[in-house]
């Protein structure tokens, strides 16, 4: 069995849907995860954004401009008047629900209720489309078997219950269709994986269901060497290590969502990066296996602050980095990087939220400068501490951008540099033009 995941661009369209349809009408008894349409959470946030701003005309519009793209899409996906109203009938549904939420006033619970929608439409339409083309597919409603604690962790036992008896209680259907992204917290309210989050229900439902593999198929040919919306030429990456792509997610390359690898390699389960579009393109295996000898690619992660706690004290002190690492776990924030000298200690968070407690309790312990607006590129590949000259090359491909940190040997698979965010366009280009 494999669980297979289509994003957004994927399903896009009654053609793309179509076209997903063809690719999983072979799938026995595989677990298709899906993403909303493309755009589609985007509309939701601006429907729940309206309502936070109190302008419920505009949200009613908004609702409405949705509702029209839906029937234009069922109108193009259907080939008959039964099954037409089949799904003019279930989306008018979640439709009257939404207009429902948006009489209601504004609340972040409210707004993950109303995100949710996207995917309840998608995996409506994509199982009724299924149905028409005579295969037996069944609808696992996410809500009910995807959880995550009071930490956004998954709850495994819990999933894995759950997943399993929905299963078995239709275990004569061809195969299965659920909800990515959307999932019940502790409260067993409606929340979320965060953005770009169905990746990571795939990866979650593999690892606990025992797929033999984990398939992402999305709009370009696997994971590149470097960030095509920033650099042209890229190259797909036939083979990645889970570490490198666990590091290449989570430091910016968009096509994974940042946590989307840890299941899989928790679990071996092999991740397979697929393009919709192109569907023989042979894509990108990630696995427990490492090609080694090279640098595989680049990637960078945005909205980075960086903070510099300079002390007299740390000279010959001990205890100096507990006290500085206390605060951040009083205030829940984790740091991404860090580097430290004898009479300092630099290192970076991606949230905000906190930094003015932080910074506050921070000061305590010495001077404290902080740095907005910065970018980390990350190079990763197999940089174990033997082989020699990759570190070279890449800060040789760097010689020209002022560079604020430089972390490396926390792991054998990657380099980051802290830069400044008007540079990161041309760090990346400098770093495919110097590495691939
Ligand atoms: P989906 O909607 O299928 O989840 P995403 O938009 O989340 O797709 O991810 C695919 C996009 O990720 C690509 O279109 C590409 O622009 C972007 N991307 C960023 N970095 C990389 C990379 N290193 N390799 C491939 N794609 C990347
Ligand atoms: N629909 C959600 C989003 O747009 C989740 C996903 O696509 O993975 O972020
Ligand atoms: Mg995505």
């Amino acid at each position: 069995m494999k669980v297979k995941k289509f994003g957004g661009t994927s399903v896009e369209s009654a053609e793309r849907i179509k076209n997903v349809g063809r690719l999983i009408s072979e799938c026995k008894k595989d677990i298709i995860v899906l993403s909303a349409m493309s755009g589609t959470t985007n509309s939701l946030l601006e429907i729940s954004s309206a309502l936070k701003n109190g302008e419920k005309k505009s949200a009613v519009e908004l609702i409405e401009n949705l509702n029209n793209k839906y029937a234009d899409t069922i109108s193009n996906l259907f080939k008959t008047e039964e099954y037409k109203e089949k799904a003019t009938e279930a989306l008018d549904d979640i439709f009257k629900s939404l207009k429902e939420l948006s009489e209601k006033s504004y609340s972040l619970k409210l707004e993950k209720e109303i995100v949710a929608k996207g995917e309840l439409m998608s995996t409506c339409l994509m199982n009724l489309h299924m149905h028409e083309e005579g295969i037996n597919s069944v609808l696992l409603p996410a809500l009910d078997f995807m959880k995550i604690d009071m930490h956004g962790e998954p709850d495994d036992d819990f999933i894995r219950e759950n997943v399993a008896k929905l299963i078995d209680a239709h275990n004569d259907a061809d195969l299965y269709i659920t909800q990515g992204f959307i999932c019940r917290n502790e409260e067993g309210d409606i929340d979320n994986l965060q953005r770009g989050g169905s990746d990571y229900t795939a990866s979650i439902i593999g690892a606990l269901s025992g797929a033999e593999e984990i398939e992402i198929w999305t709009d370009i040919d696997g994971m590149h060497n470097n960030d095509p919306r920033y650099v042209e030429g890229t190259l797909p990456v036939h083979n990645l290590h889970f570490e490198e792509a666990a590091e290449l997610a989570y430091f910016g390359a968009k096509i994974l969502h940042p946590t989307c690898i840890l299941p899989a390699r928790e679990h071996n389960v092999p991740v397979r990066l697929l393009n919709t579009m192109e569907p023989t393109a042979e894509g990108t295996l990630i696995e427990n296996k490492l090609q080694r000898g090279s640098i595989k690619a680049v990637a960078a992660k945005d909205n980075i602050t960086a903070i510099k706690i300079k002390s007299g004290r740390m000279l010959l002190a001990y205890g100096f980095l507990k006290k500085v690492f206390e605060i951040f776990e009083k205030y829940e924030t984790s740091i991404d990087m860090i580097t430290t000298s004898e009479v300092g200690v630099s290192l970076t968070i991606d949230n905000e939220k906190n930094l003015s407690k932080i910074e506050d309790e921070l000061k305590a312990l010495g001077t404290v400068t902080i740095d907005r607006d910065m970018v980390i590129i990350c190079v990763v590949g197999d940089l174990e501490w033997t082989n020699k000259g990759f570190e070279a090359a890449a800060l040789e491909a760097l010689r020209n951008v002022p560079v604020r940190m430089i972390s490396y040997g926390g792991s054998n698979y990657n380099i980051s540099f802290l830069i400044k965010k008007e540079d990161k366009t041309k760090a990346l280009r400098l770093l495919s033009y110097h590495l691939f």
